[in-house]
């Protein structure tokens, strides 16, 4: 046990509407796969959190400027940003999907030349735009939430978008008018992530008590509740 974190209480920074990792149930509350591990690891292991919501991008530059403790929001662990944060062990596989409207004449990538190309600020998804925006000739726009995404393909204001694919799988299960038409991208897996060098007994719990859920199913009972048949 990682005796130092007993007992105080954490800062952790969120995404907004990234379900089915985080967002608000029609109770308005803050559910998903990271904030079920967190709350889950956070007993476990005898700390309690403070959990706000702030999108994904003001969540990772709070936890840099110290005005939280950690971010959980589906972070991919990358090279780049391994330089200015430290990573918990990895808990989700995932990888960049694109997605258009159901009636969308675009068939894969080669389709976007003129088009507009929506993502969100800070993402992998928005990096992995760009790199293909000049083979494919499209325009990027980038914004704050997977929900003005969404949104935006929806009022016609973007032909296509960028996001993680068990995010616009699972938009596109409950029924958002989205559909996806390529193959999703090789991605980095997901870690809770500390600001470097920072906070590292809180890592460390994070870890210690993210093998405990894995080892006695509530790992898997997590995922199975969130992901159903995709788990
Ligand atoms: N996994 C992606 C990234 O880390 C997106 C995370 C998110 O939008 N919450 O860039």
């Amino acid at each position: 046990d990682v005796e130092s974190v007993k007992g105080k209480t954490y800062r952790i920074t969120t995404d907004t509407t990234f379900a089915p990792f985080e967002y608000r149930d029609s109770n308005g509350d803050l559910v998903g796969i990271d904030m079920d591990l967190i709350r889950a690891i956070a007993e476990e292991e005898g700390f309690n959190v403070q959990i706000e919501s702030l999108g994904f991008n003001a969540a990772m530059v709070a936890t840099e400027s110290g005005n939280s403790d950690m971010t959980i929001a589906g972070a991919s662990i990358t090279d780049e940003r391994k330089q200015t944060y430290d990573f918990s062990d990895p808990y989700f596989d995932s990888g960049v999907l694109m997605a258009v409207p159901e009636s969308s004449d675009i068939t894969g990538y080669q389709d976007l030349k003129g088009k507009k190309v929506v993502v969100k600020t800070g993402t992998e998804g928005e990096t992995f735009a760009k790199s293909i925006q000049d083979q494919y000739g499209f325009d990027i726009v980038s914004v704050d939430q997977t929900s003005t995404m969404v949104q935006m393909l929806q009022a016609g204001q973007a032909d296509a978008m960028f996001d993680d694919y068990p995010i616009i799988a699972y938009g596109i299960a409950q029924g958002n008018g989205m559909k996806s038409v390529t193959q999703k991208e090789a991605g980095n897996s997901y870690g809770a992530v500390v600001a470097k060098g920072k906070n590292q007994d809180l890592l460390q719990a994070f870890n210690e008590g993210l093998a405990k859920l894995k080892a006695d199913g509530r790992y898997d009972q997590i995922m199975e509740k969130y992901l159903g048949d995709n788990a």
